[in-house]
């Protein structure tokens, strides 16, 4: 293991801010986190534990230490006739992880192709696209305690999952390091009209899927279908971070009570809305609001105020074209919250950690 001083972290988070770490350091194995762990006890400085940086807003240079946490392995676990149950360590990436499981043939984080980050980062804010949260498919969750380095693995009900929510951003919030994450996932047949595996659905009637596949000339798709399909509409519509810096989606979609909705409707009849899925229903009474449209009416589209901006395309993602600074986005975004909560009387909140 490495300690290094004043490390840029530029390359080590997608916004592409040009922040300092005082200290940073890998930590490759489960042992050297502990070791780590231990060593934060006797010097008494702030830590952050980085996967791949890229839900997060540096605001300024971190004071403490950065620990990224780089451990690697996928380990198949356990083998039936009809489901894997499979566990990755924290460090790997996780578009790689969803390759590896495609091409074996094993469903259920197709439709989540091509998020940016690690394995060990997807149960803190329950990723999710086209359809799909990953806490559809986590069985448990294998974390270590700050405070006393104990080891402890969390059932899938034990992770409190919500929409983008879980336990790791409430009461274990800097608690815990995620080690591994075990997965349960359906086995599927790469035959289109293989029924040995037919029980499985895949989730086509999300967004554009259906369409995409079509494009593509796909009538009865296999599972590394429904991820190219995926992979291209991502591609398509999310701005690329390499080319502007970005952290997806920045504010969360509000949940609001229906009868709030109906009164908005009165004034504003072409609020979308969406009913959250029958298995995912917390309550009938709550429906979900895409941020984007409310940005939108706000006039926020396309806005660029020096290098800090609201992407064109998909006003969800504020964007970095260069130089603006986290306190740059941090600005822009209030400034949003303020005009959404103005117009419509919603609170947006940040989906993206914001490091201050
Ligand atoms: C272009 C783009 C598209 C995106 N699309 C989506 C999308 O469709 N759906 C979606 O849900 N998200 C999306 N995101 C957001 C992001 O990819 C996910 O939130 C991802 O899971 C973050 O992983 P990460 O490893 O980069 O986490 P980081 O940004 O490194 O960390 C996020 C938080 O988790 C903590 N953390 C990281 N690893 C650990 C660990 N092992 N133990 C404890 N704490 C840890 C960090 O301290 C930080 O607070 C997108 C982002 C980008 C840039």
């Amino acid at each position: 293991m490495h300690l290094d001083q004043k490390v840029s972290l530029k390359t080590h988070h997608t916004f592409g801010m040009e922040v300092e770490a005082r200290y940073f350091v890998e930590a490759k194995t489960h042992t050297e986190v502990l070791t780590l762990l231990n060593y934060r006890h006797m010097i008494h400085m702030p830590i952050l534990f980085l996967g791949g940086g890229s839900n997060i807003l540096f605001t300024r240079s971190f004071p403490g230490i950065v620990i990224k946490i780089n451990s690697k392995g996928i380990e198949l676990k356990e083998d039936y006739d009809d489901h894997v149950v499979v566990t990755a360590e924290a460090g790997e990436n996780w578009d790689d992880f969803v390759q590896y499981c495609v091409d074996r043939g094993w469903a259920g984080i197709e439709n989540l192709s091509l998020i940016p980050g690690k394995v060990g980062a997807a149960p803190i804010q329950n990723i999710g696209a086209y359809g799909v949260e990953v806490s559809d498919v986590i069985q448990s969750v294998q974390v270590i305690e700050i405070e006393t380095g104990k080891q402890k693995r969390l059932t899938n009900a034990e992770c409190q999952f919500g929409y983008r929510d879980s336990i790791f951003k409430n009461a274990l919030k800097g608690k815990v390091i995620i080690l591994n994450v075990t997965f349960k996932l359906q086995k599927v047949s790469d035959l289109p009209d293989d029924k040995v595996f037919g029980s499985y659905h895949f989730r086509l009637d999300y967004g554009d899927i259906r369409g995409e596949l079509e494009q593509m000339a796909v009538t009865i798709p296999v599972i590394s279908d429904v991820r190219e399909a995926i992979c291209q509409i991502r591609r398509r519509k999310l701005p690329d971070p390499a080319i502007a810096g970005n952290a997806g989606s920045f504010f969360k979609n509000p949940v609001i009570e229906k009868k709030l909705l109906i009164s908005l409707q009165e004034r504003f009849p072409a609020m979308p809305f969406y009913q959250q899925v029958p298995e995912k229903l917390v309550s009938s009474d709550l429906v979900k609001i895409p941020a984007a449209w409310l940005i939108e009416q706000c006039g926020w589209k396309g806005y660029r105020i020096h290098d800090a901006g609201v992407h064109p395309g998909q006003p969800l993602v504020l964007v970095n074209y260069g130089t603006a600074t986290g306190t740059d986005i941090l600005e822009l975004a209030n400034q949003i919250m303020d005009s959404v909560v103005q117009k419509f009387g919603i609170q947006l909140e940040p989906e993206v950690n914001v490091i201050s």
